[in-house]
Order: structure tokens, then sequence, then C-alpha cells
């Protein structure tokens, strides 16, 4: 009998990517035959140093392979030193983003037993929130085609933010539906929308379309939040707050401020999702300054692994993946709770192979 088998296309690029990737395909491995699936992982090459090889950042070949697979696995890509011929980072992920209209990043965040978070505040040990960022358009929308007046002595530079109906509803449509998921689980269920409502036309807009769709889920309590006072409040009182949709730029920075409440960004999974296609990336970067020491953080990119599983189990309707997402949960939980691992970032020793070793030991 064949066993029920899921093909990963894994993108590792660059820096730290790639130690956390081999990180995550031996904990998968291991995983499969206690879950009774199989995971077909073949990598392909992307990333900054793909692109100083041979010119391309994003092979066609690699775009495509994405496109056949059940879900991508991506590490992490860019370096400081290699620059396109405009000057600007090689940030492969971006054009994924565009290129597979993923257009729903999710950020989850949540305390973990045994590592100490940067807040005093008790109730941080109940910290279990989900950012959803916009991620198709925005300010975004703007990267690639900024104007700048004043030919051979610029005097300004305008990027445009742009928000449609369409964009703004199925990210909201995302949300609300992330929030009634997460209420089966026993968690509160409750969206609070982030933007600039009271200064711009934009976003005056976004909250217009966020309320047209709220008013479709009647069994989701929804609030709204500027975004200036979130950032406090993330701050303030992060426990209050299970699920938050934002635009594209306010997402990008409120992203790393919780990445930073659950302990750094090695504790930071990630998650883009459309409509056909999903890609699962922890939210960090290559971290050049400890990459190729062994030294990396994998939590992130483990959750990011369960993220998939669990996105592969819904859209599959095979809860024995929803399983597995759970075990590598558990297993990382236990690891921090027990004492026996501690990542560097909170003052700990352990090293990408000690981390990996006490989770394979409580799969
Ligand atoms: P990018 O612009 O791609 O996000 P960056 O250099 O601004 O890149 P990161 O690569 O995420 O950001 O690194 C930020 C800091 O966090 C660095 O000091 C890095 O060493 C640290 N860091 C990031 N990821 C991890 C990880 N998994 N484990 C340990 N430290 C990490």
């Amino acid at each position: 009998m064949s066993m029920t088998s899921y093909s990963i296309a894994v993108l590792p690029g660059d820096g730290i990517g790639i130690e956390v990737t081999a990180a995550a395909l031996q904990v998968l491995q291991a995983l499969a035959p206690r879950i009774g699936r199989r995971f077909l992982t073949v990598q392909h090459p992307a990333g900054a140093q793909h692109y100083l090889d041979s010119g391309v950042a994003l092979p066609e070949a690699t775009l495509d392979a994405c496109r056949a697979a059940d879900a991508i696995l991506f590490g992490a890509m860019g370096l400081p030193h290699v620059r396109g011929e405009d000057g600007t980072e090689i940030i492969p992920q971006l054009d994924i983003r565009f290129a597979l209209d993923l257009y729903a990043g999710v950020r989850p965040i949540r305390s973990f037993a045994g590592l100490p978070g940067p807040l005093a505040d008790p109730r941080a040990a109940g910290i279990d929130l989900v950012l959803v960022r916009e991620s198709t358009e925005g300010l975004f929308h703007a990267r690639g085609r900024g104007r700048i007046e004043g030919s051979g002595d610029p005097q300004a530079a305008y990027d445009t933010m742009k928000i449609t109906r369409a964009g703004t509803a199925r990210v909201c449509d995302f949300a609300l539906r992330l929030a009634q998921r997460r209420k089966a689980q026993g968690k509160p269920g409750r969206v609070t929308n982030v933007d600039k409502a009271n200064v711009f036309a934009s976003m005056a807009f976004w909250r217009q379309v966020f309320n047209e769709r709220a008013a479709a889920f009647p069994d989701v309590p929804t609030e709204h939040a500027y975004v200036d006072a979130m950032a406090l409040n993330l701050v303030m009182k992060p426990w209050a707050y299970d699920v938050l949709v934002t635009e594209n730029m306010f997402g990008d920075i409120l992203s790393d401020l919780i990445a930073a409440l659950a302990g750094g960004m090695g504790m930071a999974p990630s998650a883009d999702i459309g409509d056909r296609y999903a890609l699962f990336q922890p939210a960090h970067g290559t971290a050049p300054d400890i990459a190729g020491q062994g030294l990396a953080n994998p939590s992130a990119m483990l959750l990011s692994a369960a993220m998939m599983l669990d996105w592969l189990a819904e859209r599959h309707g095979d809860n024995a993946l929803a399983d597995g997402a759970r075990a590598i949960e558990r297993a990382l939980e236990q690891a921090f709770a027990s004492g026996a691992a501690r990542p560097r970032e909170f003052g700990g020793s352990s090293s990408t192979a000690d981390i990996v070793r006490e989770v394979l030991a409580r799969l």
C-alpha cells in the first residue's frame, strides 16, 4: 500500500537560512514515519549567493517547482554585500510573494515556558496572538515604482500606497476565518483591525472594507485600533490581543515588534498564504553575523514547518498532519520548559544541533 505523500519545494537560500532549513528537514523526516506520511522534499536554488553565481536571484525553474509542489519551505535570502544593479538588496522572497499572489502574511507569536521574554509583567506568559499582514499592495506597491522629482538634483521623492477593495477584502476575510478557527481551539477568536483611518483616505477606505467584511462574520467580535496606539499596546498589554489584521508596511514593522515579545527573531515563524499556494519561512533574515557557525536558533523555522503541516492538514483534510504539527510544537515546548535547551538569545548556550537533538528526543 502506498503511503500518502506530500511534495515540498525547499528553498534554503543564504546564511542561516541554509542551517535552519537543514534542521527543519531533519525534524520533518523523523516525524514522517510517526504520522504515517512521506515528505518528498526537493531543494531548489535561489537567493543572493545564487545571484552572484548565476546572475539570477530567483530562477524560473525554481518558481515552477514552487507552483508544482504541495507547499513551499523557505529559509532566508539576502546578503548585505550582494546588491542588484540599482543598488537595492536581492530579496527574492518579495518577488515570490507577488508571483504566487501570497496575500496573507501570517505571523503568530506566543510565549514559551522556560524562556524569559522581555516583559516583566507575569501576564506576558499568556501572549498568544497572530498578526495578519496584507502582502501584495499597501505601501509596498511602490517597490520599484518610486518617483523622484528633480533630475540630477533630486528635490522630492514619492512612494504611493495602494489599497484596493478586492485586496483588502480577501485579507480581512482571511483574518476573520482565522479568528473562527482559533475560537474553535478555545482561543478568544477576536479580530483587531489596525489602520490609520483618522488621517489617510486610503486607510479610511481600508477600514470601510474591513467593516463590510466583518458584517459577514457576525460570530467574530471585532475592534479597531490606530497603528500608533497599537505600537504602544503591543508592548503594554500584548496578552489582550488575538488576531490582528493590517496594511503591508504597518505589518512589516509590527511583525518585528511582536517577534521581540517572543524573545527575538529566532522564535518568530511565518507563513505567506494565497488562495492556491503557501510558503512557510522563519520571520528572520540570513543573520550574516552568526552564519556558518551553527549558532542559529532553529525554533522559528521548526514552528514554520508546523504551520506548513497545519495548512496542508486543512487543505487535504488530513488530520495526521495536524498531529505532526502539534508534535513539533510540544517537543519544542518541552525542550525549553525542561531547561534541556536554551537558545543563545536567551542567555543559553544551545547550538542549532543541540536544539534539534532535544526536539528529536521529544517528538
Ligand atoms: P533582514 O533584513 O533579511 O531581516 P537583518 O540582518 O535585518 O536581515 P536578521 O538576519 O533577522 O535581520 O538578523 C537580525 C539579528 O537577529 C541578528 O543579530 C541575527 O544574528 C539575529 N538572529 C536572526 N535570526 C536568528 C536566529 N534564528 N537565531 C539567532 N539569532 C538570530
